[in-house]
């Protein structure tokens, strides 16, 4: 099934995963999603490294695990800069043969010693090429605060906009720490013409280092309350793990109550953190399906 598919009757819930380093990582991986079945997100998107040399196989080999072994969608990310038209061709016969037909096309970031391929400039381009090829599902990433590269927010999203028309049918933000971006960057994408399916992209900070390396690399502008959270429990990892858990669920719940397409969770590969925010969370977006809503409210009928 598309991916643009699945928000038709219900608030989609998913997961980013990355391929770890070493086998033992990955086992360790596997069992861990084999454990939280019982969450059964819509899909799980598996990134791929576009600075650290080829690590298309690591993507691969996973995305396949999660789809054929634990019966769950998984979308392969493909960062194009590194990459020839032939290589993206072969990469996504290997992809069809392991049955993966969903694929997060992007950029990715460009590193200063070494210089790109040149047949892909911008994910655009490699939308395109995508859906020329065959039949994919191509989705693509978005900036509510707009891409730290991006002269404006206009350009920004005329750029996107590209992308959707060239085929993209589903977008992901970077993460998102204040909801009201989320909102903004809905009403401009609306403004634009830009109605395709967009989740927001939540990741738990239980991790002070990480967040920190992660908003300097993307220019992230943090909201205040947001940043007390972190200045308060800097010393304290366990008491951080907390505030960020339930400063990311009381994001979800703000945003499923006010109608959001979806919620893409950047796990950082944390499934016990997963597993708390899906515990908290998973009746909100039950109740959102509209088979859900239809029988609760025939039980509420019969009974009056
Ligand atoms: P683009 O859409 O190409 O945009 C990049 C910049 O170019 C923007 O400033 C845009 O406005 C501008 N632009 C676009 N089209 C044009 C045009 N025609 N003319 C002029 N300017 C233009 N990186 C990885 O390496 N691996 C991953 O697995 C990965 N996963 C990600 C998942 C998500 C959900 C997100 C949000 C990001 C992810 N990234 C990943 C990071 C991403 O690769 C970087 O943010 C990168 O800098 C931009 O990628 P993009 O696909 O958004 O690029």
């Amino acid at each position: 099934m598309a991916l643009s598919e699945l928000f038709k009757d219900k608030t989609v819930f998913s997961l980013e995963i990355f391929p770890p380093k070493t086998p033992k990582g990955r086992h360790n991986l596997i069992q861990a999603l084999t454990g939280i079945q019982s969450i059964q997100p819509d899909f799980i998107s598996i990134t791929q490294s576009a600075a650290a040399g080829f690590s298309e196989q690591a993507t691969l080999q996973l995305a396949s695990q999660i789809q054929n072994d634990l019966n769950i969608p998984s979308v392969a990310h493909i960062p194009c800069l590194y990459h020839s038209k032939e290589e993206v061709a072969d990469y996504l016969e290997e992809l069809k043969a392991h049955g993966v037909e969903n694929i997060l096309a992007l950029r990715g970031d460009a590193c200063t010693d070494k210089p790109a391929v040149g047949d892909f400039r911008y994910a655009s381009d490699l939308v395109e090429f995508i859906k020329g090829y065959g039949d994919f599902d191509v989705s693509g990433a978005a900036y509510p605060q707009k891409h730290p590269e991006s002269d404006s927010v206009v350009s920004d999203t005329l750029y996107l906009k590209e992308k959707v028309q060239k085929g993209a049918s589903h977008l992901i933000t970077q993460m998102v720490f204040d909801n009201q971006d989320y909102w903004d960057f809905k009403q401009r994408l609306d403004l634009a013409g830009i109605h395709v399916p967009v989740e927001v992209g939540i990741m738990p900070c239980t991790n002070l280092k990480q967040i920190k390396r992660i908003t300097e690399m993307s220019g992230i502008k943090l909201p205040r309350k947001f940043i007390a959270i972190m200045d308060r429990y800097a010393d304290n990892p366990v008491a951080m793990r907390d505030a960020g858990i339930a400063y990311a669920i009381d994001q979800i719940v703000d945003l499923i109550a006010n109608g959001v397409d979806g919620i893409h969770l950047y796990t950082m590969n944390n499934m016990e953190n997963t597993q708390r925010i899906w515990e908290a969370t998973h009746n909100l977006f039950q109740a959102t399906q509209s088979s859900h809503f239809n029988a609760n409210q025939t039980t509420q009928e019969d009974h009056y």
